[in-house]
């Protein structure tokens, strides 16, 4: 009898990544994915540990999944309740003592061993699984090929871990030190993928432009060279890179965007803050006018390329002045979207010691922050209109006949099209804007270049 697993994504695409790869390496052990925990033999949480509440987040969560793990129970019937990811890794033995019902708690480097775990659990119950070290074998040689049917737009991790250690960040103490897959892996995953209708790829990685893999002849490729190899695969449309460092955009990134029509020209390259004293507080190793340049530098190669960036407000000691850097820095370069946070004092982190600032002068700094990249946002949204554009179809829209899909700058774009244009990368004329998306009309005569 087919059994049930049921996988709760929290945080980055990395986590939707491997939480992608987990539901693959379930399969052969009999487990077909579910919608719902109600029912499911298999539950899997993969959390994410980036900013505060996540812990208290996930015990939460384990409460409602505790009911119904009991009330199968008394059917007689066996749920095993997993913690993956973040959370697992930077708090199991806290998760074991607190929720003594899980039946197992891992790492992000350690989910390959899912099917070995999952038989441990079901022979043993009661006895919980921890698995947080961080194991000498590459995670990545254990995976089972991607499923044979991939999304129009699927992802791909080519990065993990970092050795950056910024002061605010648990990354380094959750996902471990930098590692970069081999070129020749990445590659034949991204055919697989392809091969299974992929037409857009999003290499991830932590860092991901700090990538630096065993090349397929000898030496090492950085990511322009992976992209450029990776653009040889027939049939893939679109490329795109997340999440990336100013510190790590060299010379063959920014030659990769000026000749690969393949990789869109949309960037998210996270600055934090524009403030020098707060980015050297911060340990990010580059200043606000290095952005500047790397920004312009970028500009000249692609000029058409927008930009997404990730704020953090209220770090210890970010003075007003501070902050007004901030502002100005964003008022200058002009984002397309971008996210901003709260700094939140995360355990074990340097900058966690630091006396934080009041939660007023918090709140009162992001509202005027987000409102600024907000109308950005808009003004980058309303210059839509009235231009045609290419769109990768992903999936049909809410309404009938309609049909959801990429801009090259990331837009969801909304149009009446068949369901036999899903894959197909479209010209379409914007004719409106919505909130966090745009309307268009298929130009029915063209056939779109990327
Ligand atoms: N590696 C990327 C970089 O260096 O820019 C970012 C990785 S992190 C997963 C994503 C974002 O979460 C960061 O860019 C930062 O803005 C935010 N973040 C990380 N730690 C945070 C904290 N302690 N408080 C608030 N935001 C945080
Ligand atoms: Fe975290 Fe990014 Fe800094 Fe690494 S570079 S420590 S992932 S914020």
């Amino acid at each position: 009898m087919t059994k049930r697993v049921f996988i709760k994504t929290y945080g980055c695409q990395m986590n939707v990544y491997d939480s992608a790869r987990m539901a693959e390496l379930v399969a052969p052990i009999g487990y077909a994915p579910s919608e719902t925990a109600t029912g499911a033999d298999l539950v899997i949480l993969n959390t994410c540990h980036i900013r505060e509440k996540a812990a208290e987040k996930v015990f939460s969560e384990l409460g409602g999944i505790r009911r119904l793990k009991d009330a199968m129970e008394k059917r007689g019937e066996r749920m095993i309740v997993a913690v993956a990811g973040c959370v697992a890794q930077a708090e199991g033995a806290e998760i074991m003592r607190r929720a003594p019902f899980v039946d197992m708690v891992f790492g992000p480097q350690s989910y390959h061993r899912l099917p070995e775990m999952v038989a441990r659990a079901t022979r043993a119950a009661g006895t919980g699984i921890l698995e947080t070290s961080f194991p000498a074998e590459a995670k990545f040689d254990y995976l089972p090929e991607p499923a044979s049917k991939s999304n129009v737009s699927a992802l791909l991790t080519i990065q993990e871990g970092c050795d950056k250690f910024c002061t605010f960040c648990v990354v380094p103490y959750t996902r471990g030190a930098e590692f970069s897959r081999p070129a020749a892996q990445v590659i034949a995953e991204a055919r697989q993928l392809v091969a299974g209708g992929a037409r857009e790829i999003t290499v991830l990685g932590q860092n991901v432009n700090a990538y630096h893999g065993e090349a397929p002849d000898s030496g090492e490729w950085g990511l322009g060279e992976l992209l450029r190899a990776l653009t040889r695969i027939p049939g893939l449309q679109r490329l795109r890179y997340t999440t990336s460092h100013p510190r790590d955009v060299d010379d063959a990134l920014i030659a990769a965007h000026r000749d690969l029509t393949q990789l869109m020209p949309f960037l998210h390259l996270p600055v934090q803050s524009g403030s020098d004293r707060v980015l050297a507080a911060m340990n990010r190793r580059h200043s606000a006018d290095d952005y500047r340049r790397t920004v312009q530098k970028l500009r000249e190669a692609r000029p058409d390329l927008a930009f997404s960036s990730d704020f953090i407000v209220g770090y210890p000691g970010e003075s007003d002045l501070d902050f007004r850097a901030t502002l100005d820095l964003v008022a200058e370069i002009g984002f397309a979207q971008a996210y901003s946070f709260k700094y939140s004092p995360r355990p074990a982190t340097p900058a966690s010691a630091e006396k934080q600032l009041p939660e007023p002068v918090k709140n009162e700094r992001l509202g005027a922050l987000q409102g600024l990249l907000r109308k950005q946002q808009r003004a980058f949204n309303d210059a839509a209109v009235g231009t045609t554009m290419s769109v990768l179809f992903e999936r049909p829209g809410r309404h009938a006949g309609q049909l959801v899909g990429r801009s090259p700058w990331l837009h969801p774009v909304h149009a009446d099209a068949g369901p036999e244009r899903i894959g197909e990368v479209v010209l379409v004329r914007i004719v409106g804007v919505r909130s966090n998306s745009l309307t268009g009309v298929v130009d029915g005569v063209r056939v779109a270049a990327q």
